[in-house]
């Protein structure tokens, strides 16, 4: 039985873990749960899991409070509580936040000696060679969780690097693949959260529609597999079926096939020992007929060229392109820009001389970074405020 803690619990990736963990009885006990302000929802999970612990960023209502200790559940709020949190003793923790909100957690857990599954990319993006630092020294082991590079993990169990000629991750193209180009500036956000395949939050759904996920992605498939850069590519495939592919020397090429569903890659990064059953997920190829695949239209989707750039410049790029992006995200589902204000305020993020000094040199402290956040943020809100 392993003691799991489940952050970000009321998330899309939270409810994925926490269906998986439920099919699960004998393997997990869930000891810790937390959420940013969906109190309803954290209140049945109290209910339904009894953990020892939850956390509520937020003020929590009466109510919570009196169901967390009708469960014998400590109930704690606020943004220290929550890193407080990753003390709590757990055989996994699954990190499921979203953004770069989730970089000091993540700092927090890598420095245990325990599985940390990590669906939160930001973090990766921002603040990797930290994380790396962390986990080597505790002994932490960071599984990946995103569905391209867990299939990817899986293809290289066993194998070393030396053996890889060249490493793919899939994108679905997004809800846009087919949409004329000059259509784009009036893509509202209740279309752009409508993905094909995939039921997600809302703020990877749009960038799965821009791509700057497959972008945010490469720079993760780099932290996760130390290859060269030109070793890495995505490529569009519509169906979704077909996640990650490696190519040896020799010329063999392996694929990982799943049905579109993140259990899938959360069963085997919650035990990647031992093979979970989980029934209804068996693939159906037949019924699937047809996997095609494309190269990315980058003309399409800037995005995407400009997470490549960042990758290839290294420095503090990634830390600009991710903090630009999620202002961006957040003024776009507001209805206060337009989809194509996306990339160009990414881009003039990337090109401000207010953070040239930062593009230079990689943030090399947890300060530094989360200084460099803030202030590529400031700056992205003051450009929208002006206009
Ligand atoms: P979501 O918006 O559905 O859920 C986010 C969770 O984090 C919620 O429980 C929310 O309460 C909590 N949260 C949000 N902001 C917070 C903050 N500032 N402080 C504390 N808690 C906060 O997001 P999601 O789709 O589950 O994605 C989570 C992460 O997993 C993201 O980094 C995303 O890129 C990655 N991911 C998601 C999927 C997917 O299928 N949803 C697939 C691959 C990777
Ligand atoms: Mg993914």
């Amino acid at each position: 039985m392993k003691d799991i803690g489940v952050f970000g619990a009321t998330g899309s990736i939270g409810a994925s873990t926490l269906q998986v963990v439920r099919e699960q009885p004998d393997e997990f006990r869930v000891v810790v749960l937390t959420a940013h302000s969906r109190q309803q929802k954290l209140a049945e999970l109290i209910q339904e899991f009894k953990p020892s612990l939850a956390v509520i960023e937020e003020k929590p209502a009466e109510e919570l409070v009196h169901i967390a200790k009708r469960h014998g559940c400590d109930l704690l709020e606020g943004r220290k509580a929550l890193l407080d949190a990753a003390e709590y003793h757990m055989d996994i923790a699954m990190h499921a936040l979203v953004g770069s909100a989730g970089l000091e957690l993540a700092l927090r857990l890598a420095r245990k000696p325990m599985r940390l599954c990590l669906a939160n990319k930001e973090s990766i993006v921002c603040g990797g060679h930290l994380l790396k630092a962390a986990a080597s020294l505790s002994g932490c082991q960071v599984m990946p969780v995103d569905s391209e590079h867990n299939a990817v993990y899986q293809l290289l169990e066993g194998r070393g690097l030396e053996d890889v000629a060249r490493i793919t991750i899939t994108a679905s193209g997004g809800p846009f693949r087919e949409l004329p180009l000059d259509a784009f500036a009036s893509i509202t956000p209740e279309q752009a959260v409508k993905h094909p395949n995939w039921s997600m939050g809302a703020k990877i759904s749009v960038d799965s529609a821009t791509m700057m996920n497959k972008g945010l992605e490469l720079i993760e498939a780099a932290y996760f597999f130390p290859v060269d850069q030109n070793q890495l590519q995505a490529v569009i495939h519509p169906q979704s079926i077909i996640h990650g592919l490696i190519e040896l020397v020799d010329g063999s090429c392996l694929a990982h096939l799943s049905e579109t569903n993140m259990q899938v890659p959360i069963r085997h990064a919650l035990s990647p020992g031992k093979r979970l059953a989980g029934g209804q997920n068996l693939l159906d190829l037949m019924r699937v007929g047809q996997l095609e695949l494309y190269p990315v239209e980058e003309e399409r989707y800037p995005c995407f060229s400009l997470a490549r750039q960042a990758l290839a410049h290294a420095g503090g790029a990634p830390n600009i392109l991710n903090a630009a992006n999620e202002v961006a995200v957040g003024y776009f589902l507001a209805g206060k820009i337009g989809f194509l204000d996306i990339p160009k305020l990414v881009a003039k993020a990337l090109g401000a001389a207010e953070l040239a000094q930062w593009v230079a040199s990689e943030a090399g402290t947890v300060e530094e970074v989360l200084e460099l956040d803030a202030t590529t943020r400031g700056l992205v809100q003051f450009w929208v405020k002006e206009d």
